[in-house]
């Protein structure tokens, strides 16, 4: 039976922890609603959200003109499947190859779906035009990546806790360290080697923000030795880092460009893989799909989102305020944070090993900021783009107050 008594924290925390698969540790808020840079509890306490489902709340929560797309494509169409043709899809397609300026989109809903995805096109364009041998196939990643939980993703992942009892492991990978120019260039001299996949800032490992150039440099390597650069920008990309797309900073594109998260504005899941007729064209009908995938509701949510963050200069509103949040985190105390990254309002602080990160949480959360940490010491802090100056500098301030309180 369920109870339609209104719910308290407790029971809600309880509800999921016993008819839940526990994969998630989630931090102790029970949240019922949504609006702009803030979030409530079923308590009806306010808080600022500083984690904005990672990076997929860049416009806000409920941004009026995205849920208004969601309910008039709702009330018309929301599912075909891609056995027939719909009056978005195209419109859609048309819209997102001209605002990123690649031929061709493949429409694919999780993130994870995008990367699997960029991975099986980027191997049977290796075998169809770059005449790889059949079944050899390879595909580089970086040491520290995330892009999801499928076994592909975890097969290709360096951390243990993501593939550790998940194996036997996809075939066909290879890692190698994050930022190094050196190590990336002695792997793509092998001719069976087809493509490399890394985020242009690596976030769930924790805002790893690589030196200046080595993107460039990615571009020119996988052009001189004919390999595909796929660019995760899952969760850089939509104005995140301060630039509409995190390649932007360095003025290069990939050959593989994976959207997700913010590309509904934390609506539906929504993903696309972007690339030229070139490389989109190895994929034929019958060899790739998805029932959800490009359906009607997305591409009129999506394509809402986009304008969204046009319109309201989201990615020049990172750039600016991640100026003004970075300068507030570097003035916290020193004994107390060890490190500050930021890269528009892609931020992370990382935490001296004598202040519990747990703890630190649970007094934010009492402070009315929700963020979440990722391995150990590190907080991740990437408000939605919609907040104002004034609302960054009440965030830093409660930061503040809260690291403080930890000399008492
Ligand atoms: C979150 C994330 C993904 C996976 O997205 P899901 O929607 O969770 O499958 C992939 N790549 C990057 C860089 C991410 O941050």
């Amino acid at each position: 039976m369920v109870d339609h008594k209104a719910q308290s924290s407790e029971e809600i925390f309880a509800l999921e922890d016993q008819y839940g698969c526990r994969n998630y540790a989630p931090v102790p808020v029970a949240l019922c609603r949504g609006e702009g840079v803030f979030v409530w509890d079923v308590e009806g306490k306010k808080y600022y959200d500083f984690l904005s489902a990672y990076s997929a709340v860049n416009q806000g929560h409920r941004h009026p003109r995205i849920i208004a797309a969601l309910k008039k494509q709702a009330e018309k169409l929301t599912l075909v499947s891609r056995a027939f043709y719909s009056d978005q899809l195209g419109q859609y397609e048309k819209f997102m190859t001209s605002l990123f300026g690649f031929d061709r989109l493949l429409p694919m809903n999780t993130g994870v779906e995008g990367g699997e995805s960029a991975c099986k096109i980027a191997r049977k364009w290796g075998y169809d035009v770059k005449k790889i041998p059949a079944g050899q196939a390879k595909i580089i990643f970086a040491d520290g990546n995330f892009w999801g939980r499928t076994l592909s993703a975890v097969s290709a992942s360096s951390d243990p806790s993501c593939y550790e009892g998940f194996g036997p492991y996809m075939p066909g990978f290879k890692l190698i360290p994050y930022n190094d120019v050196a190590a990336l260039e002695k792997e793509l001299q092998d001719p069976t080697v087809a493509a490399f996949m890394v985020e242009p800032i690596q976030g769930e490992a924790g805002v790893v923000i690589p030196d200046d150039g080595y993107l460039r440099k990615v571009r020119a390597l996988c052009t001189k030795y004919n390999v595909l650069w796929i660019a995760d920008e899952v969760q850089t990309g939509l104005g995140r880092t301060g630039k509409l797309l995190a390649v932007d900073h360095e003025g290069v594109r990939p050959d593989i460009l994976i959207l997700g998260k913010a590309l509904s504005g934390g609506v539906l899941p929504v993903s696309a893989v972007l690339a030229n007729h070139d490389v989109m064209n190895v994929i034929t009908p019958g060899t790739h799909g998805s029932t959800y995938g490009g359906n009607p509701l997305a591409c009129a949510v999506a394509m809402e989102a986009m304008k969204v963050l046009i319109d309201e200069k989201l990615s020049e509103k990172a750039e600016k305020l991640g100026k003004v949040f970075l300068e507030e985190l570097n003035k916290l105390p020193k004994n107390k944070v060890t490190t500050v990254r930021c890269r528009g309002l892609m931020c992370a602080i990382v935490l001296h090993d004598s202040i519990p990160a747990q703890e630190v949480l649970l007094r934010l959360r009492d402070a009315g900021l929700l963020t979440k940490t990722t391995h150990g010491q590190i907080i991740r802090l990437a408000p939605p783009l919609v907040i104002t100056e004034e609302q960054i500098r009440d965030g830093a301030k409660i930061i503040r107050k809260v690291l403080e309180s930890f000399d008492k």
